[in-house]
């Protein structure tokens, strides 16, 4: 694996690694202190709204592989952080993941995750390990549209029975790292029932919520306005509910979520 490309915008600084067999997968560093590592060439998860699964999964990433964008990158830039956060599902790759996790440990850095939590029986696992924040895609309160949102995620209710099973086993500090997100998608999930119903399944299971703002990739969904994120924002807060905003940076077009790709140069 070699670094073969670098890409920057005024917040975010973009990596291209190109693999062995020539796939390229992407990193970015943001914050002045956080590397958002990918996990797969590809995502089979398949959300409709991320660029990362447009095509599928094309393989997994190896544990060398999701560590070694760290490795490349130490000497250059003061990465305190990891976010498993980039392409592809840390579950559906959870041999390697759990392996370059504990390197990552090692070298004495926080790792945070973003996962749709499936598979359940992994996402068990990881509530429990030494992570530094872990974010749970829920981007729906139906089974029927979050199966529209997260193809091939799971299914919703064994989602919620697994947290509900598992978070009263975590401390309190512990379940305080857990939170679900929630990406607003204008017309689709961002109605006041809906949000209301978000706020109670947040409230049941004791965590907060991290809520996203959509950038836009090749499909037809459409933000919210500003105005509208932040009544969805003080409606959750109404409840008492700890809510995360998107930050600048993971709304930036260069980096920001749901836009890192495979083979970004390839010629259509
Ligand atoms: S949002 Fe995550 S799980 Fe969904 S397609 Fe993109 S990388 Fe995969």
């Amino acid at each position: 694996m070699r670094l073969s490309e670098v890409l920057r915008s005024e917040l975010n600084t973009l990596f291209l690694f190109e693999l062995e067999d020539r796939y390229t997968v992407e990193s970015v560093f943001y914050r002045g202190d956080t590397l958002c590592v990918s996990t797969q060439v590809g995502c089979g998860i398949r959300c409709p709204f991320c660029a990362s699964g447009k095509n599928g999964l094309i393989r997994n990433l190896t544990a060398d592989e999701i560590f070694g964008q760290y490795e490349l990158l130490k000497k250059k830039y003061p990465i305190r952080k990891i976010a498993v956060a980039g392409i592809g599902e840390p579950l559906m790759n959870w041999k390697n993941v759990r392996e370059a996790f504990f390197k990552f440990k090692e070298r004495g850095l926080k790792v945070s995750f973003y996962t749709t939590g499936f598979p359940t029986k992994h996402l068990k696992e990881l509530l429990h390990l030494p992570h530094s924040g872990l974010t749970i895609s829920l981007h729906a309160t139906d089974e029927k549209l979050r199966k529209l949102l997260i193809p091939h995620g799971g299914s919703l209710k064994e989602l919620i029975n697994t947290l509900k099973e598992e978070l009263p086993k975590l401390s309190k500090r512990k379940r305080n790292k857990v939170s679900l997100a929630y990406l607003l998608l204008k017309g689709v999930n961002d109605s006041e029932r809906a949000l209301r119903e978000l706020a109670g399944i947040a409230r049941e299971l004791g965590v907060g919520i991290t809520l996203l703002y959509y950038n836009k990739t090749f499909n037809e969904f459409r933000p919210v306005s500003p105005e509208e994120y932040e009544k969805a924002f003080l409606l959750l807060r109404s409840y008492g509910i700890r809510v995360t905003l998107s930050t600048r940076f993971r709304r930036d077009k260069l980096g920001g979520c749901g836009t890192l790709v495979v083979n970004r140069n390839a010629k259509a």
